[in-house]
């Protein structure tokens, strides 16, 4: 469903993402681990074009964009209605209401109308547990429950995969275990996800697959279990030793 080849992301001189290649099979949940500067956060922000590739090739759902240069801004708007993005730091509108951050962006970008937009975000509400906050602001919410309103965003747009970068790691672990929760019913329910995350027994409870990487470039992947009960590379050993 996702498909990445040689992907690269140069900063200067400094190579952030190193000829990165990678197949995500649809409902397939990918979690990445690695230090940090080891490129996590750009790579996902390359899949999404947030960052600009400086080589590479990503197709979703069978149409490929060429990332080398320029990428035009019908193929940019094309790719990320299809890969919904979750961050660290929610990114929410604290003007609006809950259900408003939910359904604005299915009007923009979508073209739904309003009633559609908003009968979908009920849905999505209700999905994420927080139905009772449709009429509340983000800063009256919680870091987990605004979290789980991002979430309900981002699926909002019907995204054939969704990435997740350290979506639980500005929270309190109690408020990350709601968060978990919902990604966990994603995953239950089929939804195709790459998640960086230091969260090492979500990666092995929920993950299909765990890659590792490190100065820009995946070490290391296979099943989360045994990449953490016996990782092959020195570098993963030392990085999972020093997380747990
Ligand atoms: P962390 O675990 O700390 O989030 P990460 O694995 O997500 O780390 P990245 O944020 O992808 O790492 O950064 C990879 C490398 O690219 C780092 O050396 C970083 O300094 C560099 N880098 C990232 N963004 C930029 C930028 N906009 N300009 C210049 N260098 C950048
Ligand atoms: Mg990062």
């Amino acid at each position: 469903i996702l498909s990445i080849e040689g992907l690269s992301k140069q900063f200067g001189d400094h190579t952030a993402v190193d000829d990165v290649s990678l197949d995500v099979r649809p409902g397939e949940v990918v979690a990445i681990i690695g230090p940090s500067g080891s490129g996590k956060s750009t790579l996902l922000r390359c899949i999404n074009l947030l960052e600009s590739p400086t080589t590479g090739r990503i197709t979703v759902g069978g149409i490929p964009t060429e990332v080398d240069g320029k990428v035009s801004q019908r193929e940019l708007v094309a790719l990320r209605r299809k890969v919904g993005m979750v961050f660290q730091s929610f990114n929410l509108f604290p003007h609006l209401t809950v259900l408003r951050n939910i359904s604005l962006p299915q009007e923009r970008v979508l073209g739904r109308s309003r009633a559609e937009a908003d009968a979908r975000s009920m849905a999505l509400l209700e999905q994420v547990g927080l139905a009772s906050k449709a009429s509340s602001h983000p800063p009256r919410c919680s870091g987990g429950q605004q979290q789980r309103v991002a979430i309900a965003r981002a699926l909002a747009l019907d995204p054939s995969v969704m990435l997740f970068d350290e979506p639980t790691s500005a929270l309190d672990p109690e408020l990350g275990l709601e968060v978990l929760s919902v990604m966990r019913q994603l995953a239950d329910e089929g939804m195709t996800m790459i998640v960086v995350t230091h969260e090492i027994h979500f990666a092995s409870d929920v993950a299909d697959r765990l890659i590792v990487m490190a100065d820009g470039r995946i070490i290391e992947q296979g099943d989360p279990k045994t990449v953490i009960d016996d990782p092959q590379v020195e570098r993963t050993r030392t990085f999972l030793s020093a997380i747990r």
